[in-house]
Order: C-alpha cells, then structure tokens, then sequence
C-alpha cells in the first residue's frame, strides 16, 4: 500500500483541508504516515498568513527536496494559502514540485493522488469540494494518529469577505462562500458515525453563516447540529464580535452540547487601531457582547487573538490593550507581531519597529499568562473530564487530554492502552499541579461519552475496561 505523509501549518481552515486530502487519499488506497520518509506522496498545506508562517513553509520545501533527490518517486506537493499567493514562483524557483494546489483547486489535488496510483478507480465526482469527513489516520487502522479520528472539522464556510486591512485570507482564500445545510449536516452525521466525539464547526467566520437557500444563520445551524442523534461533543471556530448576536448568545447558553469555550478574537484595545483594522467594532460593543456571553453562559472559557504593532499603533493604545486584556481575564490567548502581508492596505503604511512590537508582545504575554495561570488553577484538587489526544511529546509514557474549556491536561497513562481508549476516550483527570501550558495530574476513570459515567481506573492493574463499561 502507498503512503501518504500531510504536514499542516496555519489555522483550522488548513487543518479541515489537511482533513479532506486524507479522506481522498484513504479512498484512493493510501495510508496515512507520521513519518514523511516512509511516504511515496508528501504533501505540505502552508500558511501565508505571517511572514514566518511563509518562511517556515519554504524552509520544509527545502527539507522535503532531499527526500525527492535520494528517491525520484517520491511526489512532492505544495497546497494552501501560499500556494495559492506564490504558484507561480514557486513554479519557477522549486521545478522539482509534483503540483502546486492553491486554496481554489484542492480537487485536483484529489484528482492527482488517483492518478499517481494508475489501478485506483475513483468514485467520487472529480470536481467534488465536499469535505468528506474521515478520520485523518484514515478509516479504521490509523496509522498517523491513533486518536485523531475522535475530533472531526466540519467546515461550514470557506473564505471571508471582512477584509481586515492587516489580512491576507479574503485574498488567497477569497470571499464568504457558506456550504448548504444538507451538506454540513451530512458529513457531520458521517463524522458521527466513523467515531468523532467532538465536532468542530470551522470557517473564517463562521457566525456570519447563512444558508444560501433557507436563510437559516449560525444559531439556527448550531441547534440543528447540536440535535443530531449520536453527537457527543459540539464546538466551532473563529467567530467575529460583529456577528455574535443576542440570539446566538441565548442558543449558545442553552445546548448542553457545546463545549465550555467560546473564542472571541478582540485583536487590539483601542478604537483608533481597531478601525484601522476595520474591524467594525468598537471597544465598547466588544464589552457588551462579553457581558452578555458572561450572563448566558457562566462559568466558560473565553480566549481570543491579539496583534501587537499593528501600524500607527502608539504607547497609550497598546496600554489600551493590556487594561482590555485584564479586565477580560482571557483563559488563553494568540498572540502576533503585526506582520505585513503583501497586497494588504496595511502592508503601504508606516510601520513600527521589529524591538518595539517584541518588547510589546512580551509585556502582553505576561498579562495573558496570569489570566491564563488564574484559569487553571481552581482546577487543582478536582476531578476534570477531557478527550484523549494521544501520548504527551515529551513523554510517551503520559497522555495528553484536551478539556472542554480547551485546557490541555497530562497525566501518566499507567495501565491504559489504545484499544481501552478508542472505546473509552474521556479520561477523569484529578488535576495536583496548575501550569500555563496546562495541568498535571493522575488519571481516575474513563468514560465512553462526554456525559457518560465513569470506569474506575486501578494504576497498580490492568483492569478490562471494555468488560466493565
Ligand atoms: N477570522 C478570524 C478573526 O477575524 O478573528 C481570524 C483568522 S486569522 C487566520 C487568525 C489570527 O491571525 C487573527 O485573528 C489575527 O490575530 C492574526 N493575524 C492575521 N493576519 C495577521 C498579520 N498580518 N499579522 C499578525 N497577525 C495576523
Ligand atoms: Fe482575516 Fe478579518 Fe476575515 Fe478574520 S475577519 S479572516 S482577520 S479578514
């Protein structure tokens, strides 16, 4: 059988495509690889939206080379955002390219995976954009991550048409494009059925949705998911302040099923720079949206994006940001240097110092991470529920979880082995140790479900937990 190895950067949008080039390649007869030397196909899904993300991805280009020049057979294949932006320099200055996909022509790329192994018959349409969904170790064995499968992308929206004037995704991904509602609830129900406990909804800005036909908008949609027989854990990614509406804060507050985590990206603390930004809010509109989520939904995580040095930005407006920043208590938050993006307005403006916007992001960091270490810590000396994502990095030995306010938790795997996870993935963690990575603790029980009680779990045996569940 042939191999397929995707390394993915950038957001969750890369993440749901990484996700459908596996579902093509599965049905195509390749396996999915952690390993890009034991892969007869490499495919690297880039990021352009900062200037390291496009580093970053030339440098893996370079790497990736070596393996076509020890074997010819290898294909090397570029996709994504700066496939999209830089097709045809990369045509010119990297020729040992198999294809470069940009973001507009993710089929082909299906198409040429089929074509790469001439006995394969596809059966899907050659134009489908449909994500189907499957699991990114492919159906059943998986090879690349064993628990991949439990957390499923569903992309409900592709492209954005806000414009920010610091953002190069309306101009490598192109405008709102928002999926019929059949379609999403498809391949939700089939993520469902393949093992998926924990659906994403991802799009740019996914609670500006609309369905095309019946008019029906993100609260309408989330409901309708949330309503699906067998779904256990539901949660979407990014929305924008200007859509979160009282109607959306009511149904969010009201489905059981969404996880405890709602990510707000704020950007900045001042009027001046947010309109800049053409964000198309205002400091005070973002407390009130807050306010309410706070009242409609308690006790949840709130994350959210900042940018630093964005062009014009003065002392007093980044010192606006920090009063924004703890006065929020964001449990985590993303962090960036502006950096310029081609063919962007803000690109053509003044722009402030490279020492400046890392001493600013420095300082904001030890804001975020105090609010971060406030999060965590009531946790200690309580039994948290998390969904497994497999061996911690840096010890196999451990296993990582994530929360459903997105806390990552880590605790020695002690008896418990894969075949006892695939059936009960929800790990009991009573949480002794609080970081601003995450947590420390010991694993307790397991469950099945996220609602679903728990199977005591014994460190000093091996208990047959599919026996007891
Ligand atoms: N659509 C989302 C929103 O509007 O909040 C965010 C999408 S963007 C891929 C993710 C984050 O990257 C943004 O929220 C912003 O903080 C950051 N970002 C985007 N362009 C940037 C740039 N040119 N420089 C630095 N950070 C940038
Ligand atoms: Fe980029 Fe703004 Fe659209 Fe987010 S809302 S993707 S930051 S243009």
């Amino acid at each position: 059988m042939a191999n397929i190895y995707i390394e993915t950067f950038g957001c969750q949008m890369n993440e749901a495509d990484s996700q459908y080039i596996a579902d093509r390649a599965a049905t195509a007869g390749y396996a999915l690889t952690a390993n890009a030397a034991d892969a007869s196909v490499v495919v690297l899904n880039t990021c352009t939206v900062r200037d390291n993300a496009e580093k970053r991805a030339y440098g893996r280009m370079a790497h990736f080379r070596a393996l076509k020049l020890a074997d010819p057979s290898v294909k090397l294949v570029v996709c994504g955002c700066l496939a999209e932006q830089d097709r045809d320099r990369m045509h010119a200055s990297a020729p040992y390219l198999d294809g470069v996909f940009g973001t507009r022509d993710l089929a082909r790329l299906g198409d040429a995976l089929a074509s790469w192994l001439p006995d394969f018959e596809d059966d899907l349409t050659l134009t489908d954009e449909r994500l189907l969904l499957a699991p990114m170790g492919g159906s059943g064995d998986c090879v690349g991550d064993a628990y991949a499968h439990l957390r499923a992308f569903v992309n409900v929206q592709r492209g954005c048409s806000y414009y920010c004037t610091y953002c190069i995704v309306p101009h490598v991904r192109g405008r709102f494009d928002n999926r019929p509602l059949d379609d999403i609830l498809a391949e939700a129900r089939a993520a469902i059925a393949r093992g998926a406990r924990e659906l994403t909804l991802v799009g740019q800005t996914v609670n500006a949705y609309k369905e095309p036909a019946s008019g029906a908008d993100f609260a309408d949609l989330l409901e309708i998911v949330a309503a699906l027989p067998g779904l256990d854990r539901l949660t979407f990614l990014t929305s924008h302040p200007k859509d979160y509406t009282p109607k959306l804060a009511r149904v969010m507050g009201s489905l059981s099923q969404l996880n405890a985590r709602f990510h707000l990206p704020v950007q900045c603390g001042s009027d001046a720079v947010l309109r800049r930004m053409n964000r198309k809010y205002t400091v005070a509109e973002y407390r009130e949206k807050i306010a309410l989520f706070r009242e409609m939904c308690p006790g949840w995580a709130l994350t959210t994006d900042l940018i630093v040095a964005f062009p014009g930005e003065s002392e007093a407006d980044f010192l606006a940001t920090l009063a924004l920043c703890e006065e929020m208590g964001f449990a985590q938050a993303f962090m960036f240097v502006y950096s310029p993006r081609r063919g962007t307005p803000a690109a053509h403006w003044e722009q402030i110092p490279g020492d400046v916007g890392n001493e600013r992001l420095r300082r904001l960091a030890a804001v975020i991470d105090a609010g971060v270490r406030a999060w965590h810590a009531p946790k200690v000396g309580r039994v948290v529920r998390a969904l497994v994502q497999g061996p911690s990095r840096k010890n196999r030995s451990k296993l990582a979880a994530k929360t459903t306010d997105n806390v990552t938790l880590v605790a020695p795997a002690g008896p418990l082995d894969e075949s006892q996870l695939r059936e009960h993935p929800w790990l009991d963690v009573r949480v002794s140790e609080a970081f601003t990575w995450g947590c420390a603790g010991e694993i307790v029980g397991v469950a099945a479900r996220y609602d679903a009680p728990a199977v005591a779990v014994d460190a000093r045996e091996t208990i047959d937990l599919i026996a007891a569940g």
